[in-house]
C-alpha cells in the first residue's frame, strides 16, 4: 500500500441498481416509502395499465417521499408503444386447436377478432402469429382485404385482450395517440425517462425523444430492444438511445428463447462500449409474485446480470402486482450485493471499451475520457474511498461509469434533473449542490464538508476529484486531483 495514507475497507454499496415497477401492489404511500428505503433507485409506470389518474397519484406519492428522504427517485414511463391485442373473446375464451384454420380482423363475429387493427395491412401470408407470449402460434394462410386466415401450429386457448407478436412482419414503428397523450403527461409532471417499446431503428427512438421536445420537454428515451427488427441495427440504437432495455419478456417471444442469454450479453458490452446504461428486464424474480423466496435459477439469473455489466436490473409484475413487493426489493439487493463482492470489472483505460461513440473520438471529449479512464487507474493503485465528479450534465459521471471502477461514483451537481437521472448510472451516486462551485478552491471546500456532513468520507480518506477548470468557462473534465479529506 502506498505510505501515509489509511488501509480502506472495500466499498459496501451496491454498484447495479434496481428499476422496480409500480402498479397496485406499491401504490400507497406506505409501501412506495418501504419500497425506497429497500433500495429502489427508479420507478417504473408502465402506461400499458392503468388511467393517468392512478400514474398521477404514484408520481405524487413517489415526489413526496423523495422529497421527504432527500433523495432523487427518477421515474420512466413506460410508453405502450405499437402493442397489439386480441379483441373481446368469450367468457369461457376460445381453444385453438392445432392444424385448425381460423380467421383473424376487425369483424367482432370472426375467430379472433382484433382491436388496434393497423397491422392487418402488413402482414404476409407464410408469417407467424404469436399469442399470449408465444404459448400459441399460427402461420397466416392468407391475407386479403384486412382479413387473415391461419392455421394453428402451436395450439391453446386464448381469451380476450391478449398480446399478439408478430415477429416476422416488417410492420412500421408508429406513435399512437394514447402515447402521444403519454408522453404529454410525462413532459407535465417532469418525468425524468421515457420507455420506448418495441423500436426498429435508431431513427425510431429518435422520433420519441423529439416529440417530447415538441410537447414542451426533451426527456430521455430509454430504448426497449424486444423486437427482431431492432437486432438488425442494435449498434445504431444503442448509440442513439439515452439508455436501453433487454426487455426479455417480449425478447423471448419474437426471437428463439434459446438466444436471449447471449443477447443479454452482447447489447451489455454494446451499452459499455457506447457509454450507454443498460437495464435488464423481466421474469428476474418471477416467482416471487407469489412465493416468498425467488427460485435458485432467478437467483443465479439476478447475479449474472451483475456479472454481465448491467447498469439496473428490473422488476415488474413483482413489485408492481405480486404479493411480495417490498421482499423481492430486498432479495434482489440480497444477490446483487453478494455479487458484486465477488465481481471488480475494473478495467483498463482503453482496454476493452471500444467502440467509443465517434463523437466522443475527438477534442474536449477525449479528454474526458482519458481523464475517467485514469481516474479508475489511480483509483485502483491507492487506497481511494470514494471519485468525487463535479458534472454539470452527468456525462463524465458516464463516462467514469463506463470503466467500472472499484471505487464508488460520487456525482457532484447543482442540476436536481441531472442528479435525478443519474441515479440510473451503474455505481454512480449523485449530491445535489444549492450552488455551484465558483472556482477550484471552493470545489475542494465543498467536497470536504458535503462529503463528511453526509457520512461518505471522513476527515484523512483519501478521494478523487475530477472537474473541468476553470470552472467559470465550463469546460468538460480535464483536471484529476488526489485529494486528502481535511479536518
Ligand atoms: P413490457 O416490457 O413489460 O412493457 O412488455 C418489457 C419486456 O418486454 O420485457
Ligand atoms: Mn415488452
Amino acid at each position: 500500500m502506498a505510505g501515509g495514507y489509511p488501509l480502506l475497507m472495500p466499498n459496501p454499496r451496491r454498484r447495479a441498481k434496481i428499476v422496480a415497477t409500480f402498479g397496485p401492489a406499491s401504490s400507497d404511500p406506505e409501501t412506495i416509502a418501504r419500497l425506497l428505503e429497500a433500495g429502489v433507485d427508479v420507478v417504473r409506470l408502465n402506461l400499458s395499465h392503468g388511467a393517468h389518474e392512478t400514474h398521477r397519484a404514484i408520481v405524487a406519492a413517489v415526489r413526496a417521499e423523495a422529497e421527504r428522504i432527500d433523495r432523487q427517485v427518477p421515474i420512466l414511463m413506460d410508453l405502450m408503444g405499437p402493442r397489439f391485442r386480441l379483441g373481446v373473446l368469450p367468457s369461457e375464451g376460445r381453444v385453438l386447436e392445432a392444424g385448425s384454420v381460423v380467421t383473424i380482423s376487425e369483424d367482432p363475429d370472426s375467430d379472433l377478432p382484433i382491436e388496434e387493427p393497423e397491422f392487418l395491412d402488413h402482414v404476409k401470408s407464410g408469417e407467424r402469429v404469436l399469442i399470449d407470449n408465444g404459448l400459441v402460434e399460427l402461420k397466416i394462410e392468407s391475407a386479403a382485404d384486412r382479413r387473415l386466415t391461419a392455421r394453428v401450429i402451436e395450439a391453446g386457448k386464448v381469451s380476450t385482450r391478449k398480446g399478439i407478436n408478430l415477429p416476422d412482419s416488417d410492420i412500421p414503428f408508429s406513435i399512437s395517440d394514447k402515447d402521444r397523450a403519454d408522453i404529454a403527461l410525462a413532459v407535465e409532471l417532469g418525468i425524468e425517462f421515457l420507455g420506448a417499446s418495441y423500436v426498429g431503428s435508431a431513427a425510431d427512438v429518435i422520433a420519441v425523444r423529439e416529440l417530447s421536445e415538441t410537447l414542451g420537454s426533451r426527456i430521455p428515451v430509454v430504448a426497449k430492444l424486444e423486437r427482431q427488427r431492432a437486432l438488425q441495427s442494435l449498434d445504431e440504437i444503442v448509440e442513439a438511445a439515452d439508455v436501453v432495455m433487454v426487455a426479455r419478456g417480449d425478447l423471448g417471444v419474437e426471437v428463439p428463447l434459446h438466444q436471449v442469454p447471449v443477447l443479454q450479453k452482447r447489447i451489455v458490452e454494446i451499452g459499455l462500449g457506447l457509454g450507454t446504461p443498460v437495464i435488464v428486464a423481466t421474469q428476474m424474480l418471477e416467482s416471487m409474485m407469489e412465493h416468498s423466496r425467488p427460485s435458485r435459477a432467478e437467483s443465479s439469473d439476478v447475479a449474472n446480470a451483475v456479472f454481465d455489466g448491467a447498469d439496473a436490473l428490473m422488476l415488474s409484475g413483482e413489485t408492481a402486482a405480486g404479493k411480495f413487493p417490498v421482499e423481492s426489493v430486498r432479495t434482489m439487493v440480497r444477490i446483487m450485493v453478494e455479487a458484486e463482492s465477488h465481481e471488480n470489472r475494473s478495467r483498463e483505460p482503453g482496454h476493452e471499451l471500444s467502440p467509443v461513440r465517434p463523437s466522443w473520438t475527438s477534442g474536449r471529449f477525449v479528454t474526458a475520457d482519458t481523464v475517467a479512464g485514469a481516474a479508475t487507474f489511480a483509483a485502483r493503485r491507492l487506497p481511494v474511498k470514494k471519485i468525487v465528479a463535479f458534472s454539470q450534465s452527468g456525462f463524465t459521471a458516464r463516462l467514469i461509469s463506463r470503466y467500472r471502477p472499484g471505487a464508488e461514483i460520487v456525482m457532484f451537481t447543482a442540476d436536481p434533473i441531472v442528479a435525478s437521472r443519474s441515479q440510473l448510472v451503474w455505481g454512480v451516486t449523485p449530491v445535489l449542490l444549492d450552488a455551484e462551485p465558483r472556482d477550484h478552491d471552493q470545489v475542494v471546500e465543498m467536497v470536504d464538508r458535503i462529503m463528511t456532513a453526509r457520512d461518505l468520507a471522513e476527515p484523512g480518506d483519501l478521494l478523487i476529484l475530477l472537474m473541468g477548470a476553470p470552472i467559470k468557462e465550463r469546460p468538460l473534465t480535464n483536471l484529476l486531483r488526489i485529494h486528502q479529506v481535511r479536518a
